[in-house]
């Protein structure tokens, strides 16, 4: 699912996609804006397979099991993301992870990631639906 970083006014944010979602578990927010001052926002399309549909999330939290220093030494680094859906308002949980490459640079892995139980009790605590 592409990932956009951007603010709403569709200035992208200088940074990797794997820092921001870094910086939304540690600090629960992302900075503003150098343009326009309005914060960045994680942004997630997701086409449906078979239709031309897409959905739109927005990342409301961002939990990540791994300290900094944890995913450095094991490259690779799991999250688990609280979703809206724009049109839905529905609430959803969705995982992502990036592991370095062949090429020594951090990618997107391209399948679930695999999550202890517990990740999934602390992710809720963090989201405040536990
Ligand atoms: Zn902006």
């Amino acid at each position: 699912m592409p990932i956009v970083v951007a603010c709403p006014q569709g200035h992208r944010w200088n940074g990797t996609k794997q820092r921001a979602s870094r910086e939304l578990a540690e600090k629960g927010s992302l900075p503003n804006c150098s343009a326009c001052g309005f914060p960045f926002r994680l942004q997630i399309s997701h086409d449906i397979p078979g239709t031309k549909k897409t959905n739109q999330y927005e990342v409301l939290a961002v939990f990540s099991p791994y300290s900094a220093e944890k995913v450095e030494a094991e490259k690779w680094d799991p999250y688990i993301y609280e979703l809206v859906d724009t049109r839905t308002n529905d609430r959803l949980i969705w995982t992502q992870y990036w592991t370095v490459n062949r090429k020594g640079k951090w990618a997107y892995g391209q399948s679930p990631p695999i999550l202890e139980p517990a990740w999934i009790n602390a992710a809720k605590q963090q989201f405040g639906i536990l």
